[in-house]
């Protein structure tokens, strides 16, 4: 358990930022699921409660979702879920308990960067920025890159697509541990390009890029899409898992995803397989 010298309530972002910086040892405090688990020293322990960012607002192209909104809440909002066909729940639902979704928040679980999140990788699948206090708005896909100065996260940007279909697949040893690989796959289907991205390698999820474009250019091509995403994700070992199930099964998991892209494209088209 941390230890907290003072619960400092801030007044506004300023204040938030402010306090954050003037001193190394102050920290911003989401949830608290994940800062609880460290044994960390902490001085001032930033409360964001008051500043009113718990929401999912909904605009014509895109949906922004305030840094204090809890997994719970996004797992079940109607708008989200009704945009992109349940897929927050699907990435979702596998988080630890309904209690826990409850408290743990987005901001807390992407500014982390943890290597297993299936928050991450679910996002990647959509088209998800992250507006930062001082750095202001970047892609998901940059911010997982990015060096972190001491920062605030306030929202998460997801732009919307009608023609984005997304699906999410995960592994794990036993229902509520982390996961040991996890996938999103998203198919646009105007521009008849795959999306794939690949999580808890052991580490943060990432976009396989060439084996996306293999395939979007032709289906035939999956076999050797999949095949080349060991080739460019780096992938390892830890207590889970070895390097070559990891590799292994995100295959599998990247073809599940894909078959449920395609047999719903069929089903709402009213085609034969
Ligand atoms: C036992 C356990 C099991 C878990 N299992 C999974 C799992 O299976 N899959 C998965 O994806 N995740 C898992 N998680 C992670 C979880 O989903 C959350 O991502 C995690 O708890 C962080 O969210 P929080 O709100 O609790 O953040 P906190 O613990 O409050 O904060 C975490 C870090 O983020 C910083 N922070 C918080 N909010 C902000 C902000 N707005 N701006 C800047 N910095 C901020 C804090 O200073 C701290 O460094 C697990 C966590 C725990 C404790």
């Amino acid at each position: 358990m941390f230890n907290l010298k003072e619960l400092y309530i801030a007044k506004d972002l300023n204040d938030a930022y402010d306090t954050l910086v003037s001193s190394k040892n102050n920290c911003v405090i989401g949830g608290g699921m994940w800062l609880k688990m460290s044994d960390r020293a902490i001085n001032k322990g930033i409360d964001l409660s008051n500043l009113n960012l718990n929401y999912i607002k909904e605009e014509e192209d895109k949906f922004i979702i305030g840094s204090m909104t809890s997994l719970r809440d996004i797992e079940n909002s109607k708008e989200l879920n009704l945009e992109f066909r349940g897929y927050f729940k699907k990435f979702l639902k596998s988080i630890v308990g309904t209690q826990f979704r409850n408290t743990a928040t987005i901001g807390g679980s992407v500014y982390s960067k943890f290597g297993f999140s299936d928050i991450s990788t679910g996002l990647l699948g959509l088209d998800t920025y992250v507006e930062l206090f001082r750095g202001g708005i970047v892609s998901l896909e940059e911010f997982n890159k990015m060096k972190l100065n001491k920062d605030i996260l306030v929202n998460i940007i997801i732009y919307k697509n009608e023609n984005l279909k997304a699906e999410y697949e995960s592994l794990r040893l036993s229902k509520t541990d982390l996961p040991l690989i996890n996938v999103a796959v998203s198919y646009d289907e105007k521009s008849k390009k795959y999306n794939i991205v690949v999580g808890a390698r052991p580490n943060l999820s990432k976009r396989a890029v060439k084996a996306s474009e293999i395939i979007s250019e032709n289906y035939n091509n999956l076999d050797k899409g999949l095949d080349l995403i060991s080739s460019e994700l780096d992938f390892g070992k830890n207590m889970r898992g070895s390097k070559e199930y990891r590799e292994e099964s995100s295959k599998i998991l990247v073809k599940r995803c894909i078959l449920k892209i395609m047999e719903d494209s069929y089903e709402n088209k009213g085609m034969d397989k």
